[in-house]
């Protein structure tokens, strides 16, 4: 455990002071609004910010100002949003220091987290300013020797984008940098807990040379839902791309079908952690730390369950258990911190309760399992239970926390079952060195992704996104551009 954190004042530790922004960004123009929300450091529970808040009527601008940005911004060549998003990408990495110390403010997520966090952020506008001048259309041959078929990528129009806390700057990059290269405006609505990052992001792309009303930025705290709601009904948004809980989802997805808006829908994960007899156990164990404790375990692609064979399980445990003992906690501005604190009460309260819970049913604790109260009210030990069973709430809900729970297994077929037995399918990850296990294994796994002998899966180029009632829709890559797209088909006449 690491020293109690002081509290910082966001604005004064930024060395370009211009990108700690309070204000909304509509068609263009900066305006502060008569009511502002409060954002707190999780790590000390201090006011490190007031950001205005939108209410519906500044979303309606906003929107209205995003459709009218479409009229001329849908026809700019792919030279030009290419070259848009590469400067956007440079200012990001210029800036790289301000935006990871606007992220770990906001978020408590440790320094060295939230600079690959700034890194990716970057990687993604650009993976998508190098991918949109090769992104095309087919010719597709008639069945009648009298015509010619063409289908034509044409952006969707007006993006609604509203983005979960956990990664303030890569969820609004992945989401953002594919609708621009696409061809399409966007109004964003950033998590109430991390609003600031959204804005500096947005000021970089303003100062990259983003037409007015191409990128609306409309935080808000006490209107989310009634903003939510326009977003997902108002006539001129074409499509919802949101990422965050899974019943949020459903609620947006119930609102959207009101005008048939299309939708990308990233939600909960859970994800399972299968260690075979074959496994590379260190392997395994240096898979699990990156997966499992990386941003305090509020990663969508967390490792939640861990199934590991009876072969290997106890060796698994002690060397899993050694390294976690050693994770550094405290405050993510101090360079020495591996582990941060968690979002807030709620979250610190949901550990508790998973671990309260897999305790009465039968658990063991082997590392971690307490508050760290000395350091500040969301700071919790990592921690690892064995023991494991199906009746623990861990096995079926995202604890989204440093908890990590492990069951015993006997065979193959057991891991995927018990892998594929929960609502959601996001990642999976499978350790083994059997080339044809993995293969065969992986194929069964119900989610949109596996890790195969690594913890640590994302990056701009894989399609990312999940199956079941983790959503649908996939970001990054060429994927990634086809959801912020319509097929155009054209039948031409050749007699
Ligand atoms: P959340 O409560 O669903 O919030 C996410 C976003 O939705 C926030 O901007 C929030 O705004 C907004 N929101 C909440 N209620 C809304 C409503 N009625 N209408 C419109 N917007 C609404 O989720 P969270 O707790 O922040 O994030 C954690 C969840 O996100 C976890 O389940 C995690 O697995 C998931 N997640 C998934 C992925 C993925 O790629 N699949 C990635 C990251 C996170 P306010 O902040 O104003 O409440």
């Amino acid at each position: 455990m690491l020293n109690k954190p002081s509290s910082v004042k966001l604005s004064s530790i930024l060395k370009k002071t211009e990108l700690f922004v309070d204000k909304i960004f509509v068609n263009g123009v900066w305006k502060s609004s008569n009511h502002v929300f409060q954002v707190t450091d999780p790590a000390t529970g201090a006011r490190i910010g007031a950001m205005s808040e939108a209410t519906v009527q500044i979303a309606r601008n906003a929107i209205a100002g995003a459709h009218e940005a479409f009229a001329t911004f849908k026809d700019f060549s792919v030279r030009e949003r290419s070259q848009l998003l590469r400067r956007w990408a440079d200012l990001i990495r210029e800036n790289s220091e301000d935006l990871a110390h606007i992220v770990t403010l906001e978020n408590g997520k440790p320094l060295k987290e939230a600079r690959s966090e700034v890194l990716a952020t970057a990687q993604n506008f650009e993976w998508f300013s190098e991918a949109t001048p090769h992104y095309s259309g087919r010719t597709i041959p008639s069945e009648k020797p009298d015509m010619q078929i063409f289908s034509f990528r044409e952006p969707v129009g007006v993006v609604g984008i509203i983005t979960p806390w956990n990664f303030p700057a890569l969820m609004l990059a992945r989401k953002v940098s594919a609708a621009v290269a696409a061809g399409c405006t966007a109004v964003v609505k950033p998590a109430s807990e991390t609003p600031f990052t959204a804005s500096a992001i947005a000021y970089l792309g303003q100062e990259a040379g983003l037409p007015a009303g191409v990128l609306n930025v409309i935080p808000t705290q006490s209107h989310t839902k009634e903003v939510g709601k326009e977003l997902t009904t108002n006539i001129h948004v074409a499509k919802v791309s949101f990422t965050g809980s899974t019943a949020v989802g459903r609620l947006l997805m119930g609102q959207a079908s009101s005008t048939v808006k299309r939708l990308s829908l990233e939600l909960g994960g859970n994800a399972a952690f299968i260690v075979f007899d074959d496994a590379n156990i260190d392997k395994a164990v240096a898979g699990a730390i990156a997966s499992k404790y990386r941003g305090s375990g509020q990663t969508c692609i967390c490792a939640d369950r861990f199934f590991v064979h009876e072969k290997v399980h106890d060796e698994f445990v002690e060397k899993l258990a050694n390294r976690v003992k050693q994770l550094k906690v405290g405050p993510g501005l101090n360079p020495q911190t591996d582990i941060g604190p968690l979002i807030n009460q709620k979250a610190v309260e949901k550990v508790q309760s998973h671990l309260d819970d897999a305790l009465s049913k039968g658990g063991e604790l082997v590392a971690g399992g307490h508050r760290l109260k000395d350091l500040g009210e969301n700071f919790f030990e990592p921690t690892i239970i064995i023991k494991g069973n199906q009746s623990m709430a861990v096995f079926h809900e995202e604890t989204f926390g440093p908890l990590a729970a492990i069951m015993k297994i006997s065979s193959d077929a057991e891991g995927v079952a018990l892998a594929n037995s929960v609502e959601g399918g996001l990642a999976s990850y499978l350790y083994t060195e059997s080339f044809s296990r993995a293969l065969v294994v992986s194929k069964k796994l119900e989610s949109g992704m596996v890790g195969l002998n690594t913890g640590l899966i994302t990056e701009v180029a894989l399609p990312f996104g999940g199956v079941k009632q983790s959503g649908f829709g996939r970001e990054g890559s060429e994927f990634g551009l086809d959801d912020y797209t319509v097929v155009k088909s054209v039948a031409c006449s050749t007699a």
